[in-house]
């Protein structure tokens, strides 16, 4: 038996944070590759190591060193080490990696830095080897993950070890220089090694005690979700839910590698197994609905033609203006004279939503244009909606109760999901809203 653990920040925060962590991997010795973010925050009005890395490399850009912002990450590693009462020299790998910041000038190496010396600090405190995500996680000239290499080279490096520590987030683009995945991104890399080691487990150890039926930030009695499957982590995660990377099922998905999502301060709370569908539709799982997500900030902008669908090319020509602006779609959805687009309101700032306007005009002349801001798109997901009938109408009832007005509905073509917009003045009471109708 094979598992592979990755603590993220709150587990990385600071010497009795590391010091549980320790206890959790040295209470079972299958437990063998241990994948770490960099130190989180302590308490709520803290900073995480990673975001005052990115300050470093900003002070690197303006005045040429990051002596100043890396003093406070200096202050930090070392009370951690002090704390943990290890003798390593942790002063002399601080000054060369601010030697290499300084270097480097570049937002990626200097973020990578966190995990670096977070790895470093904790293979030191298991008496484990560190073995870096440098030599073993590629990036190909797009930017994306090449698994292939990265399977061979995580499988060369670990073949021989039985106990090492890799630091999460980062490896290597094809120009040999250091480079991170998105925020958040050591789920990522605890799902590779999974994958590369032929993992029975890949245990995920975060702070809440699994994932929860929507975020406790909005609904602090949130339940637990016993089980789910990757194709729900994947709609519930990209539409908000942060537990867990939107990307880190890649990995783990193909090998079948399940996930464990566990709670470092209630180490015995059962959390939440993440698993291939076949598997949980043998549970005997009631729930209609697994989880609600969310994101704020979106615009929709709403087309109307007459005898739109039998305008050959309609849709495509739309599409393409948004195309050539280079701008990332979220969802279309669509009726027979209707077509919605669905944007992140970040990309349309400094007059690109006027642009869009006027060339979608120009080129379908349309009956009607109608842009609407400042929606949140919130995601109501689950397998159990295809087995039961009414989800939506129970759905929609709720909402209309509470007075909530629905901008746009989107139930999505993998009938595991229904996508509703509504006014981001709404967001978390329509969250409220859904999880009380269905618990
Ligand atoms: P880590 O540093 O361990 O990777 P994160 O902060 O990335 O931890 O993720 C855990 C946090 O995700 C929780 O503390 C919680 O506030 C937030 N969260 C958002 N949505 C959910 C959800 N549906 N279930 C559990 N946690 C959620
Ligand atoms: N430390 C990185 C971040 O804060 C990566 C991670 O923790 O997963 O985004
Ligand atoms: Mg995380």
């Amino acid at each position: 038996m094979i598992k592979v653990c990755k603590f993220g920040g709150t587990s990385m925060a600071d010497a009795k944070a590391m010091l549980q962590a320790k206890s959790i991997i040295e209470s079972d010795s299958s437990r063998r590759y241990v994948v770490v973010s960099a130190p989180g925050k302590r308490n709520k009005g803290d900073i995480k190591i990673t975001d005052m890395l990115y300050r470093c490399y900003n002070e690197v850009v303006e005045t040429g060193t990051c002596a100043k912002s890396f003093a406070i990450i200096k202050e930090r590693f070392i009370q951690i080490v002090k704390d943990l009462g290890l003798t390593f020299d942790i002063e002399s790998i601080l000054n060369e990696t601010e030697k290499q910041i300084d270097e480097e000038k570049s937002a990626d190496f200097s973020a990578s830095r966190g995990e670096y010396l977070s790895a470093r600090v904790f293979a030191e405190l298991l008496g484990a080897k560190f073995v870096d995500s440098a030599d073993m996680v590629r990036f190909d000239s797009r930017g994306n993950l090449n698994q292939e290499y990265t399977d061979d080279k995580v499988k060369t490096c670990l073949e021989n070890v039985d106990f090492a520590v890799i630091p999460g987030f980062y490896g290597k683009g094809s120009n040999g220089k250091i480079k991170t995945f998105s925020r958040g991104g050591s789920d990522i890399s605890g799902s590779i090694v999974a994958r590369g080691v032929k993992a029975d487990l890949y245990e995920n150890w975060t702070d809440v005690s699994g994932f929860l039926v929507c975020d406790p930030r909005i609904v602090p009695e949130a339940k637990v979700i016993k089980s789910l499957t990757y194709k729900e982590l994947r709609e519930l995660s990209y539409m908000g839910a942060s537990v867990l990377h939107s990307e880190s099922i890649f990995p783990v998905m193909k090998s079948r590698i399940p996930i464990n999502i566990k709670n470092t301060f209630k180490p015995d709370d059962a959390g939440t197994m993440i698993v291939p569908t076949e598997k949980y539709e043998d549970d005997t799982n009631n729930s209609i609905i697994t989880g609600i997500a969310g994101k704020k900030d979106f615009t929709v902008i709403y087309i109307e033609k007459s005898l739109m669908n039998s305008e050959v090319g309609f849709i495509r020509k739309v599409l393409s203006v948004v195309e050539h602006h280079g701008l990332c779609i979220e969802h279309v959805p669509s009726g027979i004279d209707t077509l919605s687009l669905v944007l992140e309101s970040e990309q349309l700032k400094d007059g690109i939503l006027n642009d869009l306007v006027n060339e979608i005009r120009e080129n379908v002349n349309p009956d009607y244009v109608h842009v609407i801001e400042n929606v949140s798109l919130i995601a109501t997901v689950g397998h159990g909606m295809t087995r039961r009938s009414g989800t939506a109408a129970k759905l929609f009832s709720a909402l209309a109760k509470e007075g909530i007005n629905i901008k746009m509905i989107d139930q999505g073509s993998s009938e595991l999901n229904i996508i509703i917009g509504v006014n981001n003045s709404d967001y978390e009471n329509c969250i409220r809203t859904i999880y009380n109708a269905f618990n």
